[in-house]
């Protein structure tokens, strides 16, 4: 499967054949666990704004059919590759098997720079993109999301894009849409609120006292600013934040509702006179309570593992610590990891609700959304630690093996076809 060759790729394929061994998973269901059922390359040619034609590369990787549609977000990254793309669909696969959501994991990417597009050239690119999916997309097939680069309005036009197609409205296609096109109240705040409740959670577990507590966010997107508004709320001092551009540090506190009025007007928090400039490098080293990587994978790696000098590391990003950083932390219990694929799942649970509430034409109060999101993450959470408590094992380990033991399962209870 040499296609999928990527460093990300092999960082999940090094997760998974760790569990595989301490799961005993036999060698002839390894490889069907583990590599995509399928995937697509396509390539977009759009008209830009000056009247050239610019050609983009497509992708979206289908990682397992077993259980139901596949499910997962769509990221626009001038990095974006198919292997990365696999290795993050395979992550969703794991997600949704340890949440309860009746999906196969997928992911999608076009290896753009957003920032660097007009809103018509992203939508023209959007609207391709859909076109050339059509054939292997459907709410009972295939169901998208947002992801980095990606927000409601891409959602808006994939919607858009396939209901003309079908010569009917069709809601159900994506998740993480408007709530005037059928999207869920709460969607949007789902994967942020979700961090917070687990690293309320966390601190419980650890006797850690909110108030007293200070937080450094990695990323200012969608998840990392809605972490950080909720841990401000719960009492936390957010003390660091960060874009791809720099961060911000202020020992006593970054007022968020200044930031965020900032980065309206400039599109970057660097720059933000109320705090001082420090590197995304540096800034993972900070002494605090709570560290959350909310940006792009592979952060934590073996060079830095052994500096970071949090107490509770929040995953909200997906992949932000390498197999060899694990290694390195599993040396320092005095760490508590709350996993990636348990950190970061309020997303892919609200866009389950989502779905539902669509195939239903029936919707619900932010209430009931999330309160029955809050279940979700406390169940998986506490059979998380159980587990890892139970068996002395790391809590990635544990959560991954509660996943991958679901869908290997059902595999084997489905059987082989034909
Ligand atoms: N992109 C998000 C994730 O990585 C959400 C996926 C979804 O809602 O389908 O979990």
């Amino acid at each position: 499967m040499e296609i999928y060759d990527h460093p990300t790729f092999r960082m999940a394929c090094q997760q998974f054949d760790l569990v595989a061994d301490r799961l005993q998973i036999l060698e002839n269901e390894r490889a069907r666990l583990k590599f995509p059922k399928r995937s697509m390359t396509v390539a977009l040619p759009i008209r830009c704004d000056d009247g050239s034609v610019q050609v983009f590369s497509g992708y979206r990787v289908q990682h397992h059919l077993t259980l139901g549609p596949t499910k997962g977000g769509l990221r626009y990254h001038p990095d974006v590759t198919l292997g990365e793309v696999a290795a993050l669909a395979m992550w969703m696969s794991w997600k949704c098997a340890l949440t309860g959501l009746p999906y196969g994991g997928a992911k999608g990417g076009i290896s753009c720079d957003p920032r660097a597009l007009s809103k018509g050239e992203l939508e023209r690119l959007t609207r391709r993109y859909t076109q050339e999916m059509i054939p292997f997309i459907g709410p009972q097939i295939d169901v998208m999301a947002p992801d980095l680069g990606t927000n409601e309005q891409t959602m808006a036009w994939i919607m858009d894009t396939y209901s003309m197609h079908t010569g009917y409205t069709v809601p159900s296609i994506v998740t993480g849409k408007p709530v005037a096109l059928g999207g869920s109240l709460g969607r949007r705040e789902s994967t942020g609120r979700g961090v917070a409740y687990l690293i309320n959670r966390a601190m419980d577990t650890v006797g850690m006292n909110a108030g007293e507590a200070t937080a450094v966010v990695q990323g200012f997107g969608n998840v990392g600013s809605v972490t950080a508004f909720s841990l401000a709320k719960y009492g936390v001092k957010v003390v660091a934040v960060s874009d791809a551009f720099g961060g911000l540090f202020n020992a006593n506190g970054i007022n968020l509702w200044e930031l965020e009025k900032f980065v309206a007007e400039t599109k970057s928090v660097v720059g933000f006179k109320e705090a001082d400039p420090i590197s995304n490098e540096r800034l993972l080293e900070l002494k605090c309570d709570i560290l959350v990587p909310a940006a792009l994978e592979r952060q934590i790696t073996e060079k830095n593992a052994a500096k970071i000098q949090c107490r509770i590391l929040a995953e909200a990003a997906n992949g932000p610590t390498t197999p060899e950083a694990d290694a390195i932390l599993e040396q320092r219990p005095e760490i508590f990891i709350i996993p990636d694929i348990l950190c970061n799942a309020g997303g892919v649970i609200v866009s389950y609700f989502e779905w539902v509430q669509d195939l239903q034409s029936f919707f619900w109060t932010e209430t009931e959304v999330m309160d029955k999101l809050f279940r979700i993450l406390e169940h998986a959470f506490t059979q998380t630690l159980t587990m890892s408590r139970k068996e002395k094992i790391a809590m990635r380990l544990a959560a991954l093996s509660l996943g991958i033991k679901r869908v290997q399962e059902a595999k084997k209870i489905r059987g082989l076809f034909p």
